[in-house]
């Protein structure tokens, strides 16, 4: 026991020294472990900073790159701008040699003008020198033209004198005997377009144009004579003849104003000329006209104009050979002229005449205004058809009416005198014979103080399908024809839409209302 305890006793303070080696090495664990904790925090930091920088070293990388391409940018910008450089000193240069060069040409250009001022004061005395010998030749042509006219007065004399021997009456009419020069048609494809009326007949006498100006008017004032010639020469036979044994004139036959009667003195001369030739443009889409196909209304300067000069020629060489007379009436008809390519010299070919020019007003010209103004036998002729925009429209298929009547008011304020401006009313039975129409027309000719209508009607007596349409038509004439005899205007009927006995009927409707005009004064 003792040896045990003696043995304890020396083990004790042993285990007393391995507990306090234990605790010495528990306490170094501790402190190690605190160590590590904290190395292990560093290392977290460390690796924090690590990552910060990484991130740091990444967002470098890319600011160096875009850099980079700044740069790389910035040298191609440098490029250019030393090209353009080079580009602009280049044009700088060739800039100077321009300026040089146009010194030069300037100053070859003032020499050149000096050349010519000195060149316009010789051609200026040369134009006074011709002039003189102008002025000199237009006398002489004065009294040649004046020997033409005796020479021509001359024939009408005998003309006239043969018939009054003979007492002769025969079938004629006032465009045959008036030598009525009418260009109707189309005058581009070698059809009969040289005619003396422009009545919608279908085989009116005629001619097409022949090569020469000469030959045209030779063969037109040949049939003329062949027309009269086989009239006189029928009615000398005591035989008037039917329309199937004519040669010239078997259609004539169909027209209100082919009339048997003694058509007196002829001078022999040109009364009427007449310009409706086709192509020719218009801009309205009248229900009751048929020229509005595209051949037909379009005008085509190359294709066109010389036919167109063939005619002006025509006319030229009339005029130049006294053939027209002196108060010969003129219409121009061929479209609309507003708007006609050929109008400059259709004007200069009428001016100072006694000329009609049909339009359609949609436009004003001032051309028509200047003639209206400078020449008081000139005249336009509006066929008006409605006096209110609706009908307007209806009948011209534009609705324009409220602008061609202001162009209207304004041609009338160009003119001399308010028998300038021509009106025409054409009865369409359903569409403008009514007195909203009527009234309105007259207002509007009131307003422009022209007192004058000529009536007509889209609808041929001879060819009118039903006896009610021309019943229809002729109460319609009667009624405006009252209406604009009670506001002093006087009416014309067209020839060949009515009949002789229908104008007649119109006419003494007139007077009828005209005498009791006259009781009531009294
Ligand atoms: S159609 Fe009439 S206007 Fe024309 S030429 Fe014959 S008769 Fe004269």
């Amino acid at each position: 026991m003792n040896k045990y305890l003696k043995k304890l006793a020396l083990a004790i303070p042993l285990v007393k020294r391995h507990h306090e080696n234990t605790a010495k090495l528990r306490s170094q664990v501790d402190a190690q472990k605190t160590d590590i904790e904290r190395l292990r925090e560093q290392v977290h930091v460390q690796k924090t900073a690590n990552e910060r920088l990484r991130e740091q070293v990444h967002s470098h990388k890319t600011d160096k790159e875009l850099l980079r391409e700044q740069i790389s940018t910035h040298k191609a910008d440098k490029e250019r701008l030393r090209t353009q450089v080079s580009a602009s000193k280049s044009d700088r240069e060739r800039l100077r040699e321009q300026i040089k060069s146009q010194k030069s040409d300037k100053e070859r250009l003032r020499s050149q003008i000096d050349v010519l001022k000195s060149d316009k004061e010789r051609l200026r005395s040369l134009v006074s020198a011709l002039r003189s010998d102008k002025d000199q030749l237009k006398s002489q042509k004065y009294e040649n033209n004046a020997e033409k006219e005796r020479l021509h007065s001359q024939i009408g004399q005998l003309t006239h004198e043969l018939k009054l021997r003979e007492g002769i009456k025969y079938y004629s009419c006032p465009a045959i005997e008036g030598f009525h020069l009418t260009f109707d048609g189309r005058i581009d494809t070698g059809e009969k377009c040289v005619a003396f009326c422009c009545e919608p007949i279908i085989d009116t006498p005629g001619i097409a144009l022949s090569e020469t100006t000469e030959e045209t008017i030779r063969s037109f004032a040949r049939l003329r004579a062949a027309i009269i010639g086989e009239s006189i020469m029928f009615s000398l036979m005591g035989d008037y003849a039917t329309e199937y044994d004519r040669k010239f004139t078997s259609e004539c036959a169909k027209c209100a104003r082919f009339q048997l009667k003694d058509w007196g003195n002829s001078d022999g001369l040109i009364h009427n000329v007449n310009l409706s030739m086709y192509p020719a443009p218009c801009q309205s889409k009248c229900v009751y006209c048929s020229e509005h196909s595209v051949e037909i209304s379009t005008f085509n300067m190359k294709l066109h104009s010389e036919n167109y000069n063939k005619v002006a020629d025509i006319i030229m060489w009339a005029k130049e050979n006294c053939m027209i007379a002196a108060k010969s009436h003129w219409q121009v008809s061929s479209g609309e002229i507003s708007i006609h390519p050929y109008k400059d010299r259709l004007f200069s070919l009428t001016e100072g005449q006694s000329v009609n020019f049909f339009t359609n007003c949609f436009i004003y010209d001032e051309n028509i205004a200047e003639i209206l103004s400078s020449n008081p036998r000139s005249s336009i002729n509006l066929s008006i058809d409605a006096g209110t925009s609706e009908t307007w429209h209806k009948i011209k298929g534009v609705d324009n009416f409220d602008v061609v009547m202001d162009n209207l008011k304004r041609y009338s304020d160009s003119c001399a005198n308010p028998k300038q401006i021509t009106l025409k009313y054409i009865i369409l039975p359903g569409i403008n014979d009514n007195s909203d129409d009527y009234r309105a027309v007259i207002e509007i000719m009131k307003e422009l103080s022209i007192n004058h209508l000529s009536l007509s009607t889209n609808d041929d007596y001879k060819r009118s399908p039903t006896k009610e349409l021309r019943e229809a038509i002729m109460k319609s004439a009667e009624c405006f024809t009252t209406m604009l005899y009670e506001n002093g205007i006087t009416v014309t009927m067209s020839d060949n839409p009515f009949s002789p006995d229908e104008q007649k009927h119109i006419y003494a409707l007139i007077k009828e209302l005209s005498s009791h005009a006259t009781h009531a004064e009294r």
